[in-house]
C-alpha cells in the first residue's frame, strides 16, 4: 500500500495498522552543496527513531528534550556527522536536523536514519503537507527556485494565499457578476506575463552590426567583463549569454555577436540572425555606433525590428549623427558610452519598464505558472461563450486540483 505521510490516517492514532510506516525523513533544502542542510523527520515514530540514533553532546536525551530546544549531539555510524537537532511542536511529531550541507554529509545522516526504520520520502510531499493547498504548495516549491529576493517575495505571497483568495472571490463572481468575472480574469491573464517568467526571467538580445559595441553593452549591463571586446569586428565568435537581475527582475541577456563573413553577407546574415533572435526575445537593444555616420545596414536593421529598444552608443566621441536622423521617435532612443557607463543605470531603468509596465504590488494575486495560465485562458473561452458551468469547473480545478511539482 501506498503512505501518504502528510495524511492523518497514517499518523493518527488507532490508525497504524492502515499504515505500516511510522516516521518518514527527508531532505528539505534543495540538493547541491551548501553549509547547512536540513532533514526533516516525521510520523508517529519519528521522535523515537531520531532519538534513537540521536547522540547528545549533554545528557539529555532527543526525546528528553523539549520541543523547540536545539540539542547539539551526532548522527551516523562511527564518528558520525556533528548535527543540531530539535522537536518541533507540530500536529505530527516531528523532528529536523541541521547537519553539514554537502551531499555526502546528507546521505550519512539520512541512510542512518532509513536504516532506523524511517522511510525516504520526497520533499515535494512535505510541501504538500506545509501548504495545506494546491496553490500554495506549488508556490513554495517554487520559492526554492527563486532566483531574486523581488521574485521569492511575490512567490512567498502566493504562497501565503494571495492567489488562492482571489480564486475563490472569482469563483462567486462567476455566479452572482459574470461580467465583473470575465474582466477579473483577464487581469489576472495580463498578471501571468510576469508570473510565469518569475523563475525564468526574460530574454534580451543586443543586435546591431559589427563594431557598434555589443560587446562591450554586454560587459557594462552585467556589471563585469565577460565578453572579448576588440578594436577589430570579429573577434567575439558566438553569441554569448549571461544571467542577471535588473530591479530584482531576473534577466538573460544575449549578445548576438559573430555576425561577421563577407561585406555582402553580414548585411543579410545581420538581418536575419536579429529577426531570429528577436522571435525568441523578450526586448531586443539594437545597438548603433553614434561616432560614425549611420550606414545602410543601420537603417535596415531599425526598420526590420520593430518594437526594439534602439541605443546611439559611444556618446564619449563626437558624434556623428543625431537621433532626429533616425526614422524613429527620437525620444526612444538611449543614449549611452558602454566603454565608460555613461547612461547604462537609465538604460537598465528603461529595460525593466519595457520588460515589466506593471509592476505587481505587494501581496497581489498573480499566476505564476503557464497551467495557471492556460486555465485562466480556458476559463475566458468558457466565460465569453457563456458558459458558466465549465468556467466553474475549470477554477474549481484551479483552486482544489493536485498540486504539480514542477511549473
Ligand atoms: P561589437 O562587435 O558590436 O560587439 O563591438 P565591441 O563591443 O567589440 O566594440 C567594438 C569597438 O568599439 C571596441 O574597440 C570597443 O572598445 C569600442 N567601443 C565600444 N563601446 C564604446 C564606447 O562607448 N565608446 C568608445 N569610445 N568605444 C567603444
Amino acid at each position: 500500500m501506498t503512505c501518504h505521510p502528510g495524511e492523518p490516517d497514517d499518523t493518527g492514532p488507532g490508525r497504524t495498522e492502515s499504515c505500516p510506516v511510522r516516521a518518514f525523513v527527508t531532505q528539505l533544502t534543495p540538493e547541491g552543496r551548501g553549509a547547512i542542510a536540513v532533514v526533516r523527520i516525521w510520523g508517529p515514530d519519528a521522535i523515537d527513531v531520531a532519538s534513537a540514533l540521536f547522540r547528545p553532546q549533554g545528557r539529555l536525551r532527543l526525546d528528553q528534550t523539549a520541543p523547540g530546544r536545539l540539542r547539539l549531539g551526532r548522527i551516523g555510524d562511527a564518528l558520525g556527522d556533528e548535527v543540531v537537532a530539535v522537536v518541533l511542536e507540530a500536529a505530527i511529531p516531528t523532528v529536523e536536523v541541521q547537519c553539514h550541507g554537502g551531499a555526502a554529509a546528507v546521505e550519512l545522516v539520512v541512510s542512518a536514519l532509513e536504516k532506523a526504520g524511517a522511510q525516504r520520502c520526497d520533499r515535494w510531499r512535505v510541501t504538500e503537507q506545509t501548504a495545506g493547498d494546491r496553490l500554495s504548495a506549488e508556490a513554495l516549491n517554487d520559492l526554492a527556485h527563486a532566483p531574486t529576493i523581488l521574485t521569492a517575495e511575490i512567490l512567498l505571497d502566493q504562497a501565503r494565499g494571495a492567489l488562492r483568495e482571489e480564486l475563490v472571490r472569482l469563483t462567486t463572481a462567476i455566479d452572482q457578476k459574470p461580467e465583473q468575472a470575465l474582466a477579473n480574469v483577464e487581469e489576472l491573464i495580463g498578471r501571468a506575463a510576469v508570473g510565469v517568467r518569475l523563475l525564468t526571467g526574460w530574454r534580451v538580445v543586443i543586435a546591431g552590426r559589427p563594431n557598434v559595441g555589443k560587446s562591450r553593452l554586454l560587459n557594462a549591463l552585467a556589471g563585469f567583463p565577460r565578453a572579448i571586446v576588440d578594436p577589430a569586428p570579429g573577434t567575439t565568435r558566438d553569441v554569448v549569454t549571461i544571467r542577471t537581475s535588473f530591479g530584482g527582475w531576473p534577466v538573460e541577456i544575449v549578445d548576438t555577436a559573430g555576425l561577421r563573413t563577407t561585406n555582402d553577407a553580414i548585411e543579410n546574415l545581420g538581418i536575419a540572425m536579429s529577426q531570429r533572435e528577436q522571435e525568441r526575445a523578450d526586448l531586443v537593444l539594437l545597438v548603433l555606433d553614434r561616432s560614425e555616420p549611420l550606414q545602410p545596414i543601420d537603417r535596415r536593421l531599425l526598420a526590420t525590428t520593430a518594437g526594439a529598444l534602439p541605443i546611439a552608443n559611444k556618446s564619449d566621441l563626437a558624434p556623428a549623427w543625431s537621433p532626429a536622423d533616425v526614422p524613429i521617435d527620437p525620444s526612444d532612443i538611449v543614449t549611452v558610452s558602454a566603454d565608460r557607463g555613461d547612461g547604462v543605470t537609465g538604460l537598465i531603468a528603461k529595460i525593466v519598464e519595457r520588460l515589466v509596465p506593471d509592476p505587481p504590488p505587494v501581496g497581489q494575486a498573480l499566476p505564476f505558472r503557464p497551467a495557471h495560465h492556460d486555465d485562466l485562458r480556458q476559463i475566458r473561452v468558457s466565460l465569453l461563450a457563456n458558459n458558466r458551468a465549465a468556467a466553474f469547473h475549470r477554477l474549481n480545478s484551479m483552486i482544489h486540483g493536485p498540486a504539480r511539482v514542477g511549473p
